[in-house]
């Protein structure tokens, strides 16, 4: 076996995992790792979780696929499921990231069409990731990222990330402006968190200026921060809502949620998707869902994230180096001042699984089921291979 038949489009570690039990892996030699990175904030329930892999086998031998050609009983039941946990109106399902944020810039150009704004336009931070397509390329707020691609999309003016008044500046002075797309943690951008005020004072000025509040929690959503969705940490309630990754805990599944107006704009025939919340990807969601309940991860997600950053905070006092520790539930940030890549084959190693992201901020989502024993058993080595890191 070899990677040449594949395209050339990540620079992959040299290690193939074959098997999953909880948060540890093992690879193809027998070697174990515990997992700090869930597959990108992917595996909710870590790995082989019996009630998940159930779901999913009984639903295969049920029925995989159907059409959205007809009614999809389970589809209509995680919608369901998902508007009374977040307040929503109406779902539309897709398969990843990238597509819930497509259904969501298309869902703001044709709210704007709505209103005789011929130009639609949607404000983005920077920093900000919200995917692979045209359009949420266009939208990431990064240069890397979009390089090659051109010509990008029309339509987006970029703020400043945590800047209110760069986002009241350009919404009271362009027409054109209809949504405000924003993380409330920017989980690629480098575990960036918007202040407590933002979401209050956002969700004025899109009511002040008739704009949609859109919200890319794709990261964020499904109690990676310790409430079901980020922005529940507010009260504030966004228009539109994109979420993916946790959703399925692996299974790929997206979703687009809105509320209100905006719950009502797409008509049959404007959006769609072929395998989109198809009964395999829901029959996951709800169990994923059905998990999350049932063994409390809510909040084992905030004390187990705030014990990782407090642990790691008393570890690093004093270490230069180490900038900033942050984070919101098991989604934490360890931010040093300088790019730190190397740490992610150190760490490996030692049979770790960390992730670096924007160059220089450790990052660590576990999967939700990650215990305080977990987090003793990666902290002490993690501690001591940036300290060795930062001194050599
Ligand atoms: C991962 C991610 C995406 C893209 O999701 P894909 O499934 O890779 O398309 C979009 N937005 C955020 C915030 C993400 O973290």
């Amino acid at each position: 076996m070899s990677q040449s038949h594949l395209m050339n489009t990540y620079a992959r570690q040299p290690v193939a995992f074959v098997r999953g039990e909880g948060p540890y892996l093992w690879d193809e030699e027998g070697k174990r790792y515990l997992d700090a990175v869930a597959g990108v904030a992917v595996n909710t329930l870590g790995h082989g979780h019996p009630g998940l892999v159930k779901a999913i086998a009984d639903q295969a031998a049920n029925l995989i696929h159907s059409s959205n050609l007809y009614r999809v009983k389970r589809q209509e039941e995680l919608a369901d499921r998902l508007c009374e946990l977040s307040g929503m109106d109406r779902a539309f399902f897709c398969n990843s990231g990238c597509e819930a944020n497509e259904a969501a810039i298309k869902l703001a150009r044709m709210y704007g069409h709505s209103k005789d704004v011929a130009n639609p336009t949607i404000v983005v931070m920077e920093k900000a990731f919200h995917g692979r397509t045209m359009a949420t390329l266009t939208a990431t707020g990064s240069r890397k990222i979009q390089a090659g691609f051109e010509p990008l999309l029309s339509g987006f003016a970029r703020v400043p990330f945590n800047d209110i008044a760069a986002i009241r500046q350009v919404a009271s002075t362009n027409r054109e402006v209809v949504a405000v797309l924003v993380e409330l943690v920017q989980g690629e951008g480098g575990v960036n968190i918007v202040s407590p005020e933002f979401m209050r004072e956002l969700r004025q000025i899109c009511d002040e200026f008739g704009l949609l509040l859109m919200l890319d929690e794709v990261q964020t959503g499904i109690a990676r921060t310790g409430t079901w969705f980020a922005f529940q940490h507010s009260g504030v309630m966004p228009d539109v809502m994109a979420l993916a990754k946790g959703l399925g805990a692996g299974v790929p599944i997206g979703a687009c949620l809105a509320r209100g107006v905006a719950a009502e704009v797409f008509k049959p025939g404007n959006h769609g998707s072929t395998f989109g919340g198809n009964p395999l990807a829901c029959a996951a969601a709800l169990a994923t869902l059905d998990a999350v309940e049932k063994q409390s991860l809510l909040e084992n997600a905030e004390k187990v994230g705030n014990y990782i950053r407090q642990v790691l905070k008393e570890k690093m006092t004093g270490v230069t180096g180490v900038m900033d520790i942050r984070g919101q539930g098991l989604m934490v940030g360890i931010e040093l001042d300088r790019p730190c890549a190397d740490l992610v084959a150190k760490m490996r190693d030692r049979g770790f699984l960390i992730n670096v992201t924007a160059d220089k901020v450790i990052r660590l989502v576990p999967p939700l089921i990650f215990t305080e024993a977990h987090a003793d058993e990666l902290l002490g080595p993690l501690a001591e291979e940036i300290v060795a890191f930062l001194e050599g």
